[in-house]
Protein backbone atom coordinates (compact mmCIF):
# COMPACT_ATOMS: atom_id res chain seq x y z
CA UNK A 1 0.00 0.00 0.00
CA UNK A 2 1.88 3.42 -0.76
CA UNK A 3 0.91 6.50 0.38
CA UNK A 4 -1.25 7.77 -2.72
CA UNK A 5 -3.77 5.20 -2.09
CA UNK A 6 -5.70 7.03 1.29
CA UNK A 7 -7.98 10.01 0.23
CA UNK A 8 -5.73 13.23 0.41
CA UNK A 9 -5.98 16.26 -0.74
CA UNK A 10 -3.23 17.96 -2.45
CA UNK A 11 -3.42 21.01 0.12
CA UNK A 12 -2.94 18.08 2.88
CA UNK A 13 -0.49 16.07 1.03
CA UNK A 14 1.87 18.63 0.96
CA UNK A 15 1.05 20.55 4.72
CA UNK A 16 2.00 16.76 5.48
CA UNK A 17 5.28 17.05 3.57
CA UNK A 18 6.91 19.69 4.37
CA UNK A 19 5.95 19.43 8.34
CA UNK A 20 8.12 17.43 10.53
CA UNK A 21 6.38 14.25 11.29
CA UNK A 22 7.40 12.06 14.77
CA UNK A 23 6.07 8.66 15.83
CA UNK A 24 7.10 8.42 19.27
CA UNK A 25 7.46 4.76 19.69
CA UNK A 26 7.61 1.86 16.86
CA UNK A 27 8.64 -1.72 17.50
CA UNK A 28 11.40 -3.54 14.94
CA UNK A 29 11.09 -7.13 15.86
CA UNK A 30 13.52 -7.21 19.05
CA UNK A 31 16.83 -9.25 17.93
CA UNK A 32 19.70 -8.66 17.12
CA UNK A 33 20.49 -9.17 13.29
CA UNK A 34 16.58 -7.95 12.59
CA UNK A 35 15.78 -6.48 8.75
CA UNK A 36 15.73 -2.92 9.73
CA UNK A 37 15.06 -2.32 5.80
CA UNK A 38 11.36 -2.31 6.76
CA UNK A 39 12.15 1.40 8.37
CA UNK A 40 11.77 2.39 4.96
CA UNK A 41 7.65 1.81 4.74
CA UNK A 42 8.16 5.06 7.38
CA UNK A 43 10.57 7.19 5.21
CA UNK A 44 8.02 6.55 2.60
CA UNK A 45 5.33 7.64 4.70
CA UNK A 46 6.83 10.65 5.26
CA UNK A 47 7.54 10.11 8.76
CA UNK A 48 10.60 12.18 10.03
CA UNK A 49 11.67 10.53 13.01
CA UNK A 50 10.87 7.52 14.96
CA UNK A 51 11.87 6.09 18.50
CA UNK A 52 12.22 2.69 17.52
CA UNK A 53 11.63 -0.06 21.16
CA UNK A 54 15.02 -1.41 22.51
CA UNK A 55 13.70 -3.78 25.53
CA UNK A 56 10.79 -4.56 27.68
CA UNK A 57 11.24 -4.82 30.98
CA UNK A 58 11.04 -8.83 30.40
CA UNK A 59 14.24 -8.55 28.21
CA UNK A 60 17.32 -9.94 29.97
CA UNK A 61 20.32 -6.55 29.60
CA UNK A 62 22.24 -9.26 27.03
CA UNK A 63 19.79 -9.23 24.75
CA UNK A 64 19.04 -5.20 24.62
CA UNK A 65 22.78 -5.08 24.66
CA UNK A 66 22.90 -7.19 20.85
CA UNK A 67 19.87 -5.25 19.89
CA UNK A 68 21.03 -1.91 20.24
CA UNK A 69 24.47 -3.59 18.76
CA UNK A 70 22.64 -4.97 15.59
CA UNK A 71 20.73 -1.20 15.38
CA UNK A 72 23.76 0.62 15.37
CA UNK A 73 25.43 -1.27 13.33
CA UNK A 74 22.65 -1.23 10.63
CA UNK A 75 21.99 2.88 11.36
CA UNK A 76 25.75 3.13 10.77
CA UNK A 77 25.91 0.84 7.78
CA UNK A 78 23.04 2.99 5.73
CA UNK A 79 24.07 6.76 6.52
CA UNK A 80 21.89 7.55 2.25
CA UNK A 81 18.41 7.58 4.05
CA UNK A 82 18.87 6.75 8.09
CA UNK A 83 20.48 8.98 10.88
CA UNK A 84 20.96 8.14 14.47
CA UNK A 85 19.41 11.06 16.57
CA UNK A 86 20.66 12.18 19.59
CA UNK A 87 19.54 15.98 19.69
CA UNK A 88 17.15 17.88 18.24
CA UNK A 89 19.40 19.47 15.46
CA UNK A 90 20.07 15.63 14.26
CA UNK A 91 16.49 15.38 13.64
CA UNK A 92 16.10 18.88 12.18
CA UNK A 93 18.96 18.07 9.34
CA UNK A 94 18.10 14.16 8.91
CA UNK A 95 14.59 15.83 7.53
CA UNK A 96 16.35 18.57 5.48
CA UNK A 97 18.75 15.83 4.17
CA UNK A 98 15.37 13.75 3.54
CA UNK A 99 16.48 10.65 5.99
CA UNK A 100 14.70 9.42 8.49
CA UNK A 101 15.67 10.16 12.00
CA UNK A 102 15.89 7.26 14.61
CA UNK A 103 16.77 7.03 18.32
CA UNK A 104 16.08 3.90 21.01
CA UNK A 105 13.44 3.58 24.05
CA UNK A 106 13.51 1.69 26.93
CA UNK A 107 9.84 0.34 27.90
CA UNK A 108 10.64 -0.21 31.78
CA UNK A 109 13.19 -0.16 34.62
CA UNK A 110 14.71 -3.74 35.58
CA UNK A 111 17.30 -3.47 32.86
CA UNK A 112 18.57 -0.80 35.49
CA UNK A 113 19.30 -3.86 37.40
CA UNK A 114 18.84 -1.45 40.58
CA UNK A 115 21.92 0.73 39.13
CA UNK A 116 21.66 4.06 38.38
CA UNK A 117 25.02 4.07 36.92
CA UNK A 118 22.90 2.13 33.97
CA UNK A 119 21.09 4.79 33.05
CA UNK A 120 23.84 7.02 31.86
CA UNK A 121 25.17 3.88 29.72
CA UNK A 122 21.64 3.31 27.53
CA UNK A 123 21.51 7.27 26.94
CA UNK A 124 25.20 7.43 25.37
CA UNK A 125 23.58 4.33 23.16
CA UNK A 126 21.38 6.16 21.93
CA UNK A 127 18.44 5.79 24.12
CA UNK A 128 16.62 9.06 24.28
CA UNK A 129 13.23 7.90 26.27
CA UNK A 130 12.32 5.68 29.03
CA UNK A 131 9.39 4.25 30.52
CA UNK A 132 9.27 3.53 34.24
CA UNK A 133 7.35 0.53 34.21
CA UNK A 134 6.38 -1.71 32.00
CA UNK A 135 2.68 -2.83 32.44
CA UNK A 136 3.57 -4.71 35.78
CA UNK A 137 4.92 -3.54 39.07
CA UNK A 138 8.85 -3.44 39.04
CA UNK A 139 11.49 -2.13 41.28
CA UNK A 140 10.78 1.44 40.30
CA UNK A 141 6.82 1.74 40.72
CA UNK A 142 3.65 0.59 39.29
CA UNK A 143 2.45 -0.84 36.17
CA UNK A 144 -0.61 -0.14 34.22
CA UNK A 145 -2.13 -3.86 34.57
CA UNK A 146 -0.86 -4.51 38.15
CA UNK A 147 -2.50 -3.49 42.34
CA UNK A 148 -2.02 0.12 42.45
CA UNK A 149 1.16 1.34 43.63
CA UNK A 150 3.22 4.88 44.02
CA UNK A 151 7.51 5.44 43.35
CA UNK A 152 9.39 3.29 45.08
CA UNK A 153 12.52 5.19 47.06
CA UNK A 154 14.79 4.22 44.25
CA UNK A 155 12.20 5.12 42.01
CA UNK A 156 12.94 8.60 43.29
CA UNK A 157 16.16 8.94 42.55
CA UNK A 158 15.55 7.05 38.73
CA UNK A 159 12.98 10.20 38.07
CA UNK A 160 15.73 12.47 39.22
CA UNK A 161 18.62 11.34 37.26
CA UNK A 162 16.85 10.81 34.16
CA UNK A 163 15.89 15.00 34.04
CA UNK A 164 19.93 15.25 34.69
CA UNK A 165 20.91 12.90 31.94
CA UNK A 166 18.06 14.42 29.71
CA UNK A 167 16.31 11.34 28.23
CA UNK A 168 12.26 11.79 27.67
CA UNK A 169 10.29 10.31 30.52
CA UNK A 170 7.10 7.83 29.24
CA UNK A 171 4.38 6.87 31.44
CA UNK A 172 2.80 4.75 28.66
CA UNK A 173 2.32 1.42 30.50
CA UNK A 174 2.91 3.01 33.80
CA UNK A 175 0.21 2.61 36.46
CA UNK A 176 -1.65 5.61 37.41
CA UNK A 177 -0.46 6.58 41.15
CA UNK A 178 3.20 6.10 39.44
CA UNK A 179 2.57 8.28 36.59
CA UNK A 180 1.01 11.28 38.63
CA UNK A 181 3.94 10.72 41.48
CA UNK A 182 6.25 10.95 38.14
CA UNK A 183 4.92 13.96 36.33
CA UNK A 184 4.74 15.80 39.88
CA UNK A 185 7.96 15.38 40.93
CA UNK A 186 10.16 15.24 37.06
CA UNK A 187 11.51 18.68 36.77
CA UNK A 188 10.87 18.02 32.56
CA UNK A 189 8.34 17.35 30.50
CA UNK A 190 7.01 13.94 31.24
CA UNK A 191 5.23 12.32 27.44
CA UNK A 192 3.05 9.65 26.83
CA UNK A 193 4.58 8.54 23.94
CA UNK A 194 2.01 6.20 23.14
CA UNK A 195 -1.53 6.07 24.91
CA UNK A 196 -5.13 6.76 23.93
CA UNK A 197 -7.86 8.40 26.04
CA UNK A 198 -9.98 6.10 28.97
CA UNK A 199 -12.85 8.65 28.54
CA UNK A 200 -13.21 7.09 24.80
CA UNK A 201 -12.58 3.65 25.54
CA UNK A 202 -12.14 2.07 28.78
CA UNK A 203 -8.99 -0.10 28.90
CA UNK A 204 -6.07 -0.46 31.91
CA UNK A 205 -3.56 0.85 28.78
CA UNK A 206 -5.61 4.06 28.27
CA UNK A 207 -5.24 7.56 30.41
CA UNK A 208 -7.42 8.96 32.91
CA UNK A 209 -8.42 13.00 32.46
CA UNK A 210 -6.12 13.99 35.44
CA UNK A 211 -3.29 12.24 33.49
CA UNK A 212 -3.46 14.45 30.40
CA UNK A 213 -3.73 17.20 32.88
CA UNK A 214 -0.47 16.48 34.67
CA UNK A 215 1.18 15.69 31.17
CA UNK A 216 0.10 19.33 29.84
CA UNK A 217 0.97 20.85 33.09
CA UNK A 218 4.65 18.95 32.89
CA UNK A 219 5.37 20.56 29.42
CA UNK A 220 4.78 17.10 28.23
CA UNK A 221 2.81 15.47 24.60
CA UNK A 222 0.38 12.60 25.03
CA UNK A 223 1.21 10.29 21.82
CA UNK A 224 -2.55 9.00 20.64
CA UNK A 225 -1.42 5.20 19.97
CA UNK A 226 -2.65 3.50 16.86
CA UNK A 227 -3.87 0.05 18.76
CA UNK A 228 -7.17 -0.77 17.84
CA UNK A 229 -8.35 -2.38 21.13
CA UNK A 230 -6.92 1.03 22.42
CA UNK A 231 -8.67 3.25 19.81
CA UNK A 232 -12.22 1.45 20.29
CA UNK A 233 -13.40 -1.96 19.64
CA UNK A 234 -10.24 -2.82 17.41
CA UNK A 235 -11.04 0.16 15.50
CA UNK A 236 -8.11 1.93 13.58
CA UNK A 237 -10.03 3.76 11.73
CA UNK A 238 -8.09 7.86 10.97
CA UNK A 239 -11.58 9.19 12.36
CA UNK A 240 -11.64 7.38 15.27
CA UNK A 241 -7.93 8.08 16.08
CA UNK A 242 -8.88 12.16 15.80
CA UNK A 243 -11.61 11.93 18.00
CA UNK A 244 -8.56 11.04 20.36
CA UNK A 245 -7.00 13.85 19.48
CA UNK A 246 -9.44 15.81 19.97
CA UNK A 247 -10.24 15.13 22.88
CA UNK A 248 -6.86 16.13 24.54
CA UNK A 249 -6.80 19.02 22.28
CA UNK A 250 -10.45 20.52 23.73
CA UNK A 251 -9.18 19.43 27.28
CA UNK A 252 -5.54 21.02 27.43
CA UNK A 253 -4.44 22.53 24.08
CA UNK A 254 -3.33 21.17 20.66
CA UNK A 255 0.04 22.01 22.32
CA UNK A 256 -0.12 18.70 24.38
CA UNK A 257 -1.06 15.87 21.56
CA UNK A 258 1.03 13.70 19.07
CA UNK A 259 1.44 10.32 17.81
CA UNK A 260 2.84 7.57 18.55
CA UNK A 261 1.81 4.48 16.23
CA UNK A 262 2.93 1.65 18.14
CA UNK A 263 3.57 0.41 15.04
CA UNK A 264 5.25 -3.50 14.68
CA UNK A 265 7.47 -3.98 11.79
CA UNK A 266 7.17 -7.51 11.40
CA UNK A 267 4.81 -9.50 13.70
CA UNK A 268 6.51 -12.72 15.53
CA UNK A 269 10.33 -11.47 14.95
CA UNK A 270 10.68 -10.87 18.79
CA UNK A 271 13.05 -13.15 20.43
CA UNK A 272 11.84 -14.15 24.06
CA UNK A 273 13.69 -15.39 27.74
CA UNK A 274 13.64 -18.73 28.41
CA UNK A 275 10.18 -18.98 30.68
CA UNK A 276 8.76 -15.84 29.42
CA UNK A 277 4.88 -16.25 29.75
CA UNK A 278 1.94 -13.80 27.73
CA UNK A 279 0.11 -13.79 30.37
CA UNK A 280 1.97 -12.24 32.72
CA UNK A 281 2.66 -9.01 30.47
CA UNK A 282 -0.52 -9.08 28.62
CA UNK A 283 -3.08 -10.33 31.40
CA UNK A 284 -6.46 -11.92 29.97
CA UNK A 285 -9.70 -10.00 29.83
CA UNK A 286 -7.54 -6.86 28.34
CA UNK A 287 -8.88 -7.98 24.69
CA UNK A 288 -4.59 -8.38 23.93
CA UNK A 289 -6.13 -12.08 22.59
CA UNK A 290 -9.12 -10.21 19.84
CA UNK A 291 -8.88 -11.95 16.95
CA UNK A 292 -7.41 -10.12 13.56
CA UNK A 293 -6.12 -7.26 15.68
CA UNK A 294 -6.33 -3.81 13.63
CA UNK A 295 -3.75 -1.51 13.99
CA UNK A 296 -3.18 2.16 12.33
CA UNK A 297 -0.37 1.86 9.68
CA UNK A 298 2.51 4.15 8.64
CA UNK A 299 1.28 5.23 5.29
CA UNK A 300 -2.32 6.42 6.99
CA UNK A 301 -0.45 9.38 8.60
CA UNK A 302 -0.98 11.92 5.65
CA UNK A 303 -4.99 11.07 6.35
CA UNK A 304 -4.81 11.95 9.81
CA UNK A 305 -3.49 15.60 8.24
CA UNK A 306 -6.48 15.62 6.19
CA UNK A 307 -8.52 15.05 8.27
CA UNK A 308 -7.10 18.03 11.13
CA UNK A 309 -7.45 20.43 8.30
CA UNK A 310 -11.61 19.94 7.91
CA UNK A 311 -11.79 19.64 12.32
CA UNK A 312 -10.68 23.33 11.28
CA UNK A 313 -7.40 22.59 13.20
CA UNK A 314 -5.04 25.79 11.81
CA UNK A 315 -1.48 25.17 10.15
CA UNK A 316 0.27 25.56 13.11
CA UNK A 317 -1.83 22.99 15.24
CA UNK A 318 -1.23 20.61 13.14
CA UNK A 319 2.24 21.20 12.76
CA UNK A 320 2.40 20.62 16.40
CA UNK A 321 0.32 17.47 16.19
CA UNK A 322 2.39 16.04 13.67
CA UNK A 323 5.94 16.56 15.40
CA UNK A 324 6.67 20.04 16.89
CA UNK A 325 4.88 19.00 20.00
CA UNK A 326 7.25 16.10 20.54
CA UNK A 327 10.14 18.20 19.28
CA UNK A 328 9.50 20.61 21.59
CA UNK A 329 9.37 18.01 24.53
CA UNK A 330 12.43 16.76 23.12
CA UNK A 331 14.30 20.42 23.16
CA UNK A 332 13.77 20.59 27.04
CA UNK A 333 15.24 17.17 27.78
CA UNK A 334 17.63 15.92 25.05
CA UNK A 335 19.10 19.23 24.89
CA UNK A 336 19.71 20.43 28.77
CA UNK A 337 21.31 17.62 29.89
CA UNK A 338 24.09 17.51 32.19
ZN1 LIG B 1 4.37 -0.11 24.45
Amino acid sequence: MTAEDWKVSPQARELHRKSLVWDAHSCLPLRAGADMQALERHRAAGIDYVSINVGMDFNPVEQIMRVMASFRAWLAAHPKDYALALTVEDVRKAKADGKLAVSFDLEGSDMLRGDLAMLRLYRDLGVRQIHLAYNRNNSVGGGCHDAETGLTPFGREVVAEINRLGMLMDCSHTGHKTSMEIMEISRLPVIFSHACVRTLKQHARNIRDDQIDACARSGGVIGVTGIGIFLGQNDNSSETVLRHVDYVAERVGAKHVGFGLDFVFQRGGDEYPPGFKRADWWPPGNEYDTPNRRNVVPEQMPEFTEGLLKRGYSEADIGGILGENFLRAAAATWDRRS
